[in-house]
């Protein structure tokens, strides 16, 4: 079997198309513009060009994007404040402060003083526990634009067999959630699961998040799987150049799975896709208005 390709690319153009043209009639219906305020502490330069990507993307659907940069010595107190008046200002919907932070600043008291209806990264401890108990919430991004792949290539997810590899909080932890959430059969295997291969082996949909180059191998994969790759790992090849790969052995695993992601062009453009999605769905609800159909878990 070869695997078909989930276009992230193409599949993320598509949400920021949906989501410019509700943003387009909020703008003609409530004189509303959603507001993205990224605040981003010290120059690390992945994190710059992420911003950057962001900033641009938001403009392009038609919101306000605002960046503040900070020095890498900005004290705690003096980003408290900056989030405690973006918390205030009428005019900003979502708020998402990038990671990781320098190491004096302490990122779980940041990200918990975000307004969590403004939370459009979904890390607030409110949105974990709404999540976890399968209530409304801000869902992180990039989990959330794995499960649209999913649903959008499955239709329904109910009943199927799902392994998640990793457990952090920002990706593996959600995932699963919202897989649960869709009435799959859930395990979440970590750097402690026995037999990874056997466990994978059982699995309808795997999603690797772990942070190895190309660790999981074809033969692990069930024939007809769903793959999804949220790995990004740079490698150096044999010309000494570099090239992105994921954490799964895309060539093998195309040869058994049922579908899969690439890498890059697959979970990555969704995850900024999604982080448009949820300011959208955070302006809906702080002005009672409908949400966007299809954009939220
Ligand atoms: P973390 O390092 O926070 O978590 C990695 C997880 O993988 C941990 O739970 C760890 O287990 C598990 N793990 C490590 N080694 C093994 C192993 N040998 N077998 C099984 N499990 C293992 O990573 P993140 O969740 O933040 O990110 C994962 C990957 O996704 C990275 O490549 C990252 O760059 C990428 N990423 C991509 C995004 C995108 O937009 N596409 C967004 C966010 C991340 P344990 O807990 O036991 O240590």
């Amino acid at each position: 079997m070869t695997a078909q390709v989930i276009d992230g690319k193409a599949f993320a153009a598509e949400v920021r198309g949906k989501v410019a043209e509700h943003v387009a009639r909020l703008k003609e219906k409530h004189d509303l513009v959603p507001g993205l305020a990224v605040v981003l502490v010290g120059e690390d330069p992945a994190s710059e060009v992420y911003v950057r990507s962001k900033g641009k993307q938001t403009t392009e659907v038609g919101m306000k994007s605002v960046e503040h940069k900070l020095d890498a010595d900005t004290s705690e107190a003096d980003l408290l404040a900056l989030i405690d008046q973006l918390n205030k200002d009428d005019s900003i919907n979502g708020i998402l402060v990038q990671l990781p932070l320098p190491g004096h600043l302490d990122e779980d008291l940041v990200i918990n003083s975000i307004d969590p209806a403004k939370d459009v990264d979904g890390f607030h401890i409110s949105n974990v526990g709404l999540l976890g108990t399968g209530q409304k919430s801000m869902v992180p991004c990039t989990p959330l634009g794995c499960l649209m792949m999913l649903r959008e290539h499955h239709g329904s997810l109910s009943g199927m067999n799902a392994v998640v590899i990793g457990r952090s909080n920002i990706v593996g932890k959600p995932m699963a959630q919202l897989l649960l959430g869709d009435s799959c059969t859930v395990t979440i295997a970590h750097s402690r699961t026995k037999d990874l291969a056997d466990v994978v082996r059982r699995a309808d949909i795997v999603v690797a998040a772990v942070g190895r180059p190309e660790m999981v191998p074809g033969d692990w994969i069930k024939e007809g799987a769903t793959v999804i790759d949220v790995g990004i790992n740079r490698i150096e090849k044999d010309d000494g150049k570099t090239k992105l790969v994921g954490d799964v052995d895309y060539a093998s695993c195309a040869e058994r799975a049922g579908a899969i992601t690439p890498v890059p062009g697959g979970v990555g453009p969704m995850t900024i896709a999604c982080l448009l999605a949820n300011t959208l769905t955070a302006t809906c609800r702080a002005n009672g208005l409908e949400e966007p159909e299809g954009l939220t878990a």
